[in-house]
């Protein structure tokens, strides 16, 4: 008996986490928080699985929307077992710890979250059991009813550092959930292995760029030309150039990149700007580049000079050393260092903002992006309409596979059974048709938050 059942994140992507219960077996793979949520909205349905029993979670990658809700999870269910890549756990000792930090900062209504203490990380991240990747493992929960155990297997999924798809096997079955997976390489992670992905049964999916044309993804190389020529115009006009990312995985990724074009002589060479937890995470990325299969081993990212932009006081100093900033959160979420300057920024005729990666529909960073040069915008509820000045341009560097790979993971996995989910639906079903052309007899599912599906 193999029964799937999504508790967050299932057609779109919010607080991801999925339950599998595996002949009585319970396991949570990834356990995550909504990115534009605020309290017990942001969190996963942990009240569909109260009469279910759960054993043990296991987290694909760091992001918050993969991992953020594990300690909500630890005080309604304290006695899982929780499994990561080791990467993962030394991100997330970090990221756990900041956004306890932010929550406490935030007023919620009465009855609502319980934050939880640094002492509570602590001994959340100190009982999270770290495996390295392709080295099997085996699970069983108090209620299984086979004599055989779960084999767990962790394969490098080529997302951000750490990331990992999770394989399953068990009774002859082999299930796959991608994660948030990347075929292609970037400027420091490479792409993922799937070598353990064939003879696959079932496949668990992310569809994120299902709807997105993979020419406008173009390539890495052809984007970074573009990205220089653009940044070129601005710096020569003395402006700067704001880039919102993901303090984990964009930053790395993007801060690589530009150093690399700035050696190349591609980039006009200026001022670098970054801070936050995304130079902390830096630090994680250069302490594990031995460890993992990353591109340009030798680049250290702590060794590229860069000014703390928590530490510029008058923003004028950005038109005195015009430079690239580098600052979180990616979709410039209200209260965020890179709304903060977005609202400097706009005002300055020579300056640009420049977007890198994912943009949900409805964050001010979506509607910057969506604008022209001249439109007035109302940034978030009740604020005046705001006039754009600066230049706004878009760049594809994604972090996860474009439409064709995902249908040739799924091709090579060889499964019968296949559930769409972290996507939106104009993504699953573009993934979903394209899918059914190739074999009709699939069975296929979309993921829906609280509908459970029998695999088995
Ligand atoms: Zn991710
Ligand atoms: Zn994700």
């Amino acid at each position: 008996m193999i029964r799937f059942l999504p508790l967050g994140g299932a057609d779109e992507i919010g607080a991801n986490c999925f339950y599998l219960n595996i002949f009585g077996t319970g396991l949570l793979l990834d356990c995550g928080t909504h990115p534009r949520k605020k309290g017990k909205e942001s969190l996963p349905r942990f009240d569909l699985i109260k009469n279910e029993p759960l054993d043990f979670a296991i987290i694909s990658h760091a992001h918050q929307d993969h991992i953020g809700a594990l300690p909500f999870l630890v005080q309604e269910f304290p006695h899982v077992i929780i499994y990561s890549t080791y990467q993962t756990k030394e991100i997330a000792e970090l990221t756990l710890h900041n956004a306890a930090n932010i929550l406490a900062a935030e007023t919620l209504p009465d009855g609502d979250l319980r934050n939880y203490s640094h002492q509570e990380i602590d001994l959340l991240v100190r009982s999270m059991h770290d495996i390295e990747y392709n080295s099997p493992f085996e699970i069983c929960g108090l209620r299984h009813s086979l004599n055989e155990k779960i084999k767990i297997t962790l394969a490098d999924a080529g997302h951000i550092l750490g990331a990992a798809s999770i394989i399953i096997e068990i009774a002859g079955q082999k299930i796959i959930y991608t994660g948030d997976i990347n075929l292609s390489n970037q400027m420091i992670m490479q792409s993922a292995d799937i070598s353990l992905f064939e003879n696959a049964t079932i496949l668990l999916t992310e569809t994120t760029y299902g709807s997105t044309d993979s020419l406008k993804l173009g390539s890495w190389t052809s984007e970074a030309k573009r990205f220089a020529k653009h940044a070129n115009k601005v710096l020569h006009n003395g402006g700067s150039v704001l880039i919102p990312v993901f303090a984990l995985g964009k930053t790395q990724e993007i801060l690589a990149l530009i150093y690399n074009l700035m050696e190349r002589k591609i980039l006009t060479e200026s001022f670098f700007y970054t801070g936050g937890i995304g130079r902390e995470i830096s630090n994680i990325y250069d302490r594990n580049r031995y460890l993992v299969n990353r591109g340009n081993k030798e680049l250290v990212l702590k060794d590229i000079p860069q000014t703390n932009v928590n530490d510029v006081e008058d923003l004028n100093l950005f038109k005195k050393n015009p430079g690239i900033v580098l600052a979180s959160s990616g979709m410039m979420l209200k209260g965020t260092t890179s709304y903060r300057l977005m609202e400097y920024w706009i005002k300055q005729s020579t300056f640009g903002i420049f977007s890198v990666g994912y943009m949900d529909s409805d964050t001010p960073g979506y509607k910057i992006m969506n604008s022209k040069k001249g439109e007035s915008l109302i940034l978030s509820e009740g604020m005046e309409p705001q006039k754009i000045l600066c230049d706004v341009d878009r760049f594809y560097f994604p972090s996860h596979s474009k439409r064709e790979d995902l249908l040739a993971i799924a091709k090579s996995s060889g499964a019968s059974k296949i559930i769409l989910l972290h996507g939106e639906s104009e993504s699953q079903n573009w993934i979903g048709q394209h899918l059914l052309n190739t074999k009709k007899s699939l069975q296929l599912y979309s993921a829906e938050l609280g509908k459970q599906i029998n695999l088995l």
